[in-house]
């Protein structure tokens, strides 16, 4: 953990800082008892384990340095914000995260009880005064995604500077596919103006190849999973997955790819986290946000590993690189939409790419079975689960569907339930 002591640049940032301080130490506890403790962590995870330990400090330092310099911060939820744009006017893109439960009596006085904990938790974060990431964004993008998203958002905006609301499709039709390029270029006309420069074909090429690479590094990770007995913990590969929306997109390429290196080395040697022929596992779902890491943990603790995860978190969010080919501005906008279109979120419909997806991975990384993971309240994801159980199960695929929330109220019945799914695995 970290020497330094950020309390006066939180001060400066608006922070709460005891509720801050309440928040890290829960933190810090959760990562030494979920992250630290497992056996035989490849070398590479230190870099991994430093981000973590600075998510609040140095990495938020690095924000203010770099706004003092000029650049400008850009905080968004989802997935279908395309980063290129950002580091196209040299802005900094930062995931705002929503996997902890905090805060969720402040929140529940603006939204109802019955709301899924992702979005209760970005109110409770703000309305707790415990987020540097928000506190230290020059605009916060929020999607018209799901109707809790949506609606959220038109108190949400309210409680930040800077909302800039991007619509959305809901179909991949050739009107959706019109509104997602018409949205793109309206969120790069506001970046143009908050940040003063002009996205260019050479800074958008630029912008497209670096994220492209980032892509690259974690699908060589993705593949490398597929290995008995497996290099690397789900939890491992979740943590990577969850910090690639947060840390400068070059350092982290070179040190997934660095990681991967050892990992390579790791499987010629048949050195594995697990032993061979333990039961593998493929998560599909909701995101998991920094710190949910629940499911995994459970999961890992009780005899199995998970190979994979079908989640925004994961190979949803990653798959697919954008072509930096195009000699015009027009030409890599419409390079852009190919690729986020292709995202298969269950906001869309129809979907079924996602349960394609879904299968594909399930074979690409060996998997023994799939948990459907949702978080209660999600109607897109917990509709899509009955789809992705029958067409899996049809297979001879076992599936098993989770509905829960960021509470650890509810581990001890989930673990009953994920050892009674790995036993019908290993029989
Ligand atoms: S689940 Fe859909 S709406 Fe939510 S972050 Fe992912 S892509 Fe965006
Ligand atoms: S988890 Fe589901 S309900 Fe919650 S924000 Fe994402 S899509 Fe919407």
């Amino acid at each position: 953990m970290n020497q330094v002591d950020y309390h006066p640049m939180w001060a400066d940032l608006g922070l709460n800082l005891d509720t801050h301080d309440q928040l890290l130490a829960v933190l810090g506890k959760v990562y030494q008892d979920f992250f630290l403790s497992q056996p035989n962590r490849p070398k590479g995870m230190d870099y991994f384990n430093f981000v973590m330990s600075e998510v609040h400090g140095l990495r938020i330092k690095e924000l203010i340095d770099a706004r003092a310099a000029g650049r400008k911060v850009i905080g968004s939820f989802c997935l279908y914000v395309p980063e290129e744009l950002i580091l196209a006017v040299d802005g900094i893109s930062v995931g705002l995260c929503a996997g902890a439960e905090f805060g969720t009596a402040k929140a529940e006085m603006f939204l109802p009880r019955t709301t899924c904990a992702l979005i209760k938790s970005f109110f409770g974060f703000i309305l707790e005064k415990v987020c540097p990431y928000i506190a230290a964004s020059d605009m916060i993008v929020g999607e018209n995604t799901c109707d809790g998203k949506k609606k959220s958002y038109e108190q949400f905006r309210k409680l930040v500077p800077n909302f800039f609301g991007m619509d959305l499709p809901q179909t991949k039709s050739d009107e959706g596919r019109n509104l997602l390029r018409s949205e793109y270029v309206r969120f790069a006309r506001a970046l143009e103006s908050l940040s003063g420069r002009t996205i260019t074909v050479d800074s958008l090429s630029q912008a497209i190849e670096t994220v492209n690479a980032k892509r690259q590094a974690i699908h060589r990770l993705a593949r490398l999973r597929s290995a008995d007995p497996a290099p690397i913990s789900g939890l491992d590969a979740l943590l990577i997955n969850q910090i690639y929306f947060y840390d400068d997109p070059i350092r982290f390429t070179q040190s997934v790819n660095a990681l991967c290196d050892e990992l390579e080395q790791r499987i010629a040697a048949g050195n594995g986290v697990f032993p061979k022929g333990h039961p593998r596992i493929l998560v599909s779902g909701c995101p998991m946000a920094i710190p949910n890491w629940k499911l995994p943990w459970i999961v890992e603790q009780n005899g199995a590993v998970i190979v994979g995860e079908e989640s925004c978190v994961g190979e949803r969010g990653t798959r697919n690189l954008t072509s930096a080919h195009g000699d015009s501005i027009e030409t890599l906008f419409d390079n852009l939409v190919d690729r986020y279109s292709r995202i298969d979120c269950a906001i869309f419909t129809p979907n079924s790419e996602r349960i394609d997806h879904v299968d594909s991975m399930s074979s690409a990384y060996r998997a023994d079975g799939v948990i459907h993971y949702a978080l209660q309240f999600c109607t897109p994801y917990q509709m899509e689960a009955f789809q992705v159980e029958k067409t899996l199960e049809e297979q001879k695929l076992p599936v098993l569907r989770i509905d829960t929330d960021y509470s650890m109220e509810d581990v001890e019945p989930l673990r009953t339930r994920v050892e009674a799914f790995i036993e019908r695995i290993r029989s």
